[in-house]
């Protein structure tokens, strides 16, 4: 019951985030937020509103004009039902008294919600925002000392986490990877720590690897062509950081 709870306060706040992410994106829609169709300019009521709920129910078109509705809406409000659910079952587990559960669960929330914007936006437009980048590098110290308990392990992680991206990123001329995305690494190697760190770089680079081959051999990027690494880093972290000590157990089962 309270995972459900969690699930429906999550997509609230992915509902919220994208209200957000269209205002970075046309500063004209902050003061109407979501509730005009951006592509007919009809006024949105209530049960166009509901999240995920109303995308499903309108199978993904406008009711009005029966255009499409990008699907970065339902994608993110169900991104955040599930990493909010998530957050409370890693946290719950966690050894400490209610309050300070609470306390990391709420931060871990806000954690999760810069990373999708982040996302979104690296994505959308190969833009990484400095304001949440250090937004999110704050709340990733709190959390990471919280949590883990010691500034070593933080310090180690991020070190560990931003230097095989700045070797990336000054020899190619920023062709492969951005300046944003090494604010981004020192933030996820804050939240995970090491030696989890490990686990996230090589989720990050052998999905990002992964995904790449498939692009280039498709013809849908070129082996020259930037790729938007967030993602995987994002993805990364969130391995590392639910599955990081069982992978790094099975790891080291494997190599002794
Ligand atoms: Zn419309």
């Amino acid at each position: 019951m309270t995972y459900f709870v969690l699930f429906i306060f999550g997509l609230v706040i992915g509902s919220f985030l994208n209200v957000v992410i269209a205002r970075f994106d046309d500063l004209s829609s902050a003061v109407t937020g979501r509730s005009k169709c951006p592509k007919c300019g009809h006024k949105l009521h209530a049960g166009d509103l509901i999240p995920l709920v109303s995308y499903l129910m309108l199978a993904g078109k406008c009711r009005y004009c029966k255009k499409p509705i990008s699907y970065q809406y339902p994608v993110v409000e169900l991104a955040m039902g599930i990493l909010t659910a998530s957050s409370w079952f890693l946290i719950s587990s966690f050894g400490a008294d209610l309050t300070t559960q609470i306390i990391l669960t709420k931060i871990l929330i806000v954690i999760f919600s810069l990373l999708v914007i982040l996302i979104v936006q690296d994505l959308s437009e190969m833009l990484v925002s400095d304001t949440l980048s250090y937004l999110l590098i704050i709340f990733a110290a709190i959390f990471g000392f919280m949590y883990w308990g010691e500034v070593s392990v933080l310090a180690i992680g991020a070190i560990t986490a931003v230097v095989p991206i700045l070797v990336l990123v000054y020899p190619s001329g920023e062709k492969w990877m951005g300046k944003g995305d090494i604010k981004i690494a020192l933030a996820l190697g804050l939240l995970v720590a090491y030696p989890n760190v490990w686990v996230m770089l090589a989720t990050a680079f052998i999905g990002g690897g992964l995904i790449g081959a498939i692009l280039i051999l498709t013809k849908k990027a070129k082996p020259t062509s930037a790729v938007p690494f967030v993602p995987f880093l994002v993805a990364g972290a969130i391995v590392a950081l639910f599955w990081g000590e069982y992978l790094l157990r099975w790891y080291l089962g494997l190599s002794s």
